[in-house]
């Protein structure tokens, strides 16, 4: 809380500063109730590879539970695997065609759903159906991404004016569409272009010019670069060539112009939010900005950290129907059960007093997979046992079946992605490890924590925001933390931490049960972040649009 001498009534004023939100309260129903529009690559269940999609699955309904109308535009995937979940989405019967520019008209259609208070929006195209995961197959990453994402951030411009999917919100009559007051929540490069259609082509038209657009970073390392010819495909005015206008860095492999659909989206939206207030700071860094800290800098007095939360009805040790036993911060004797069925799927033997120990995430350098296999002798020489699940990257599959080759006592390598292995894992484990190079938010540490299982973390990003560290001399249980963090990233640091939770764990058990409660009763819901978000979008609707035209 802050005190401020207020000169014209001669009284102290208290209070928070704007940019600091962990004192805001909570209300049930927001004051001035908003439309809102998601726009996303990804959108959990019907699609996720990572943290994108969970947030794009949770943050909507936490803010329609607050009185907003809320949309969420994602494209509809038929790969063949996952084509059932979209059952529950109904064809609009809409049909609208597209101006891609040099890629011609293209015809999209819509699908809707109305769930969770939320219109869930998917857009159909034949670019959207092919096997794998939205970006890639096994061959590699599509071609085509640029145009498959320019043309989805194209169709959810068009669908708060073209479906008449009706007012959920109280008052506003059915059968019609949202319209042009929105509020733009535009997620990643993907969804990038939202800001550039909204401000250099719509607002042109005298279409949106109430609307606001709110740029969210989730991972500032891709950036949709692509050469500069492609800006024809975009289907802008050819004067704003400029926002998107980029030069390939000096490491890349080809030099010479490019277009940049992230640095048009951080230039073009009125404002911007990352995940959490530590990597808000890093990407204004150099060493954290990936080329485009000048920009941000220069954007800096829009820009806001909000820590994701955690979809607390998919993670609730108490109902989880992934794992064999309930339990919670007063009773964690469903823990146990949880580690021994656990221990007995991955082939250990039942022992609660072998330390076991968990990775999951992405096979890719940013999640330090290469470091957590090089921990596997140490962590086998402290008597833990290691278990990681991921998929990814071909190098550090094989790692991990050589690892488990070469360790088969003390080591699993689960390669895939199974949202209920997960979910063993997390409730199973004593000990969560991350050391991811960077981590915008992370949401393994958070799902940890609510089931007890204690995170050993880089301090970066929000890793250091959401794990309080361990402190053995705060005299009350609830000042002790709720995990460890270490720096630099290597395996000796991150040894050293282990060495440290180790060291409690056995020494001071009724300390290690403290930092676990800590983390069970930690308010990690999603309600905490859309009070934040909500507060940015008034910021955004106080202020005129950045491009007014
Ligand atoms: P990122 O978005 O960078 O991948 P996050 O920590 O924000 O990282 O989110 C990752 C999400 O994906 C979490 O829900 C995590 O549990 C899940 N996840 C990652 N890898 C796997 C996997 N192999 N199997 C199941 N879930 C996974």
């Amino acid at each position: 809380m802050y005190t401020c001498w207020n000169g014209m009534n001669g009284r102290y004023t208290m209070g928070v500063p704007l940019i600091k939100f962990d004192s805001y309260m909570a209300v049930e129903q927001a004051e001035t109730p908003l439309d809102i529009v998601f726009v996303s690559a990804e959108v959990a269940p019907w699609s996720k590879t990572g943290g994108l999609g969970d947030v794009v699955g949770s943050l909507p309904i936490a803010l329609a539970a607050r009185g907003h109308r809320v949309m969420v535009v994602a494209p509809r995937y038929i790969n063949g695997k996952s084509d059932a979940l979209y059952a529950g989405a109904f064809d609009t019967g809409c049909r609208v065609p597209l101006d891609m520019g040099a890629c011609g008209t293209q015809e999209v259609a819509f699908f809707h759903q109305h769930s969770d208070g939320v219109d869930w929006v998917f857009v159909d195209h034949p670019s959207y159906h092919r096997p794998g995961n939205p970006y890639q197959d096994e061959n590699g990453v599509f071609g085509d991404n640029q145009f498959r994402y320019a043309l989805l951030s194209l169709a959810a411009c068009e669908a708060p004016l073209q479906l008449n999917i009706g007012g959920f919100r109280s008052g506003s009559p059915p059968g019609f569409p949202y319209g042009d007051k929105v509020v733009f929540v535009a997620n990643d490069w993907h969804a990038g272009l939202v800001p550039s259609y909204i401000a250099g082509k719509y607002r042109r038209a005298g279409v949106y010019k109430d609307a606001r657009c709110i740029f969210a970073i989730h991972n500032l390392s891709h950036q949709g670069v692509e050469p500069a010819a492609t800006f024809s495909n975009f289907g802008l005015p050819e004067d704003w060539y400029d926002p998107l206008s980029w030069e390939y860095p000096s490491w890349a492999s080809i030099n010479g112009p490019a277009v940049n659909i992230l640095k048009g989206a951080l230039v073009a939206s009125d404002r911007i939010v990352t995940v959490s207030q530590g990597y808000a700071w890093e990407i204004t860094t150099p060493e954290g900005g990936w080329g485009l800290h000048g920009v941000l800098q220069a954007r800096q007095h829009v820009l806001n950290g909000i820590t994701n939360g955690v979809d607390t009805a998919e993670w609730d040790p108490q109902t989880d129907a992934h794992t064999p036993a309930p339990f919670c911060a007063n009773d964690l004797r469903g823990k146990a059960d949880c580690k021994a069925a656990l221990q007995r799927e991955l082939g250990f033997k039942v022992n609660h007093e072998v330390p076991l120990v968990g990775w999951i995430g992405r096979l890719d350098h940013q999640k330090g997979p290469d470091l957590a296999l090089e921990a596997v002798p140490g962590l086998a020489a402290r008597g833990c046992e290691f278990v990681m699940l991921g998929s990814g990257d071909a190098e550090y599959e094989n790692a991990m079946r050589a690892a488990e080759a070469e360790h088969p006592a003390s080591f699993r390598g689960w390669v895939g992605f199974s949202v209920p292995v997960a979910h063993r894992i997390i409730a199973g484990c004593d000990i969560l490890l991350m050391p991811s190079r960077f981590e915008p938010c992370g949401l393994n540490q958070l799902f940890a924590m609510r089931y007890g299982t204690i995170p050993i973390a880089h301090a970066t990003g929000g890793l250091r925001d959401t794990i309080q560290d361990y402190s053995p001399y705060a005299s009350e249980p609830s000042g002790k933390g709720t995990g460890w963090t270490f720096s630099p990233p290597d395996p000796g640091s991150m040894l050293r931490a282990v060495d440290a939770a180790l060291e409690t764990r056995w020494h001071r058990p009724e300390e290690w049960q403290a930092i676990m409660r800590n983390g069970m009763t930690a308010d990690l819901s999603w309600n905490r972040a859309a009070l934040q978000y909500e507060q940015i979008f008034n910021w955004a609707l106080m202020d005129a649009p950045v491009r007014a035209y």
